[in-house]
């Protein structure tokens, strides 16, 4: 599905991705782990098209150099959501399925269908700027879902949600993407949500992955002391 080759972004002097290799298979959830300012949002933005890098991004083993972020066929939920404040939340959800030229009916369906998924059932006609910051991430969450993209970017999804909640939807999300068969690509700082989400996960380390493994190979043979520090063995 995804294949990344040597894809390397430079700010100033400093490298945010260094050579990067990495693939997702069909049907993968992967969930990337790192410190802050490790590049994992650099690298969800450069396979969506939105950060030039040098190497290769393939998608279904095609060449994306030159392909705008429409032509991608790739859902991104942002870290920060950047959700249309002047539309309704119905407004928001929709957005992705009018782009597809999705009927009126299927719209409204759908939306209600997402809306019940991500726990807010019935939030249709709410203004964006009323709802809570969590409140907020669900409806990015239903919105980045709607097109059903065949690789789903998601960064920190779940970041501003209550415990519970975050457990609840972890569980929904790894059967709905079962489900539909979508590839997902994840960042998340939280380490019990990336083990139950993903069949791989990746650990960066200052624009570099540190480790690619399962979650159980990760954490029973983490293959640094980076590694372990990050996943908390060192006390
Ligand atoms: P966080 O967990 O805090 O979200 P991250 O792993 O997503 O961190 P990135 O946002 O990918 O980190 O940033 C990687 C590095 O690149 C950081 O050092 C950051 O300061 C730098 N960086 C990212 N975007 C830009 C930009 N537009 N201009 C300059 N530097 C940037
Ligand atoms: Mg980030």
């Amino acid at each position: 599905m995804l294949r990344l080759e040597g894809v390397s972004v430079r700010f100033g002097a400093r490298a945010a991705l260094d050579a990067v290799d990495l693939e997702v298979a069909d049907h993968e959830t992967v969930c990337v782990l790192g410190p802050s300012g490790s590049g994992k949002s650099t690298l969800l933005r450069v396979v969506a098209g939105l950060q030039e890098a040098s190497g290769k991004v393939f998608l279904d083993g095609t060449d994306q150099s030159g392909v705008p972020v429409h032509r991608r066929g790739v859902g991104l939920m942002f870290q920060d959501h950047q959700l249309f404040p002047q539309r309704d939340v119905a407004g928001n959800v929709a957005f992705g399925l009018r782009m597809r030229g999705a009927g009126r009916a299927e719209q409204v369906r759908r939306v209600a269908e997402l809306l019940e998924l991500v726990g807010l059932p019935g939030a249709q006609g709410r203004a964006i700027a009323a709802l809570s910051g969590g409140e907020q991430q669900r409806v990015a969450l239903a919105r980045a879902l709607a097109p059903q993209p065949k690789l789903l970017m998601l960064d920190e999804p779940l970041g501003q949600l209550d415990r519970g909640l975050r457990e609840r939807l972890v569980v929904e999300l790894r059967e709905l993407f079962g489900q539909l068969g979508t590839t997902v690509l994840a960042v998340t700082h939280d380490q019990g949500e990336a083990f139950a989400l993903a069949d791989r996960v990746v650990v960066m380390r200052e624009g570099r992955v540190a480790q690619v493994g399962t979650p159980l190979e990760v954490w029973q043979r983490p293959a640094s002391e980076f590694v372990a520090r990050f996943l908390g063995f060192d006390n």
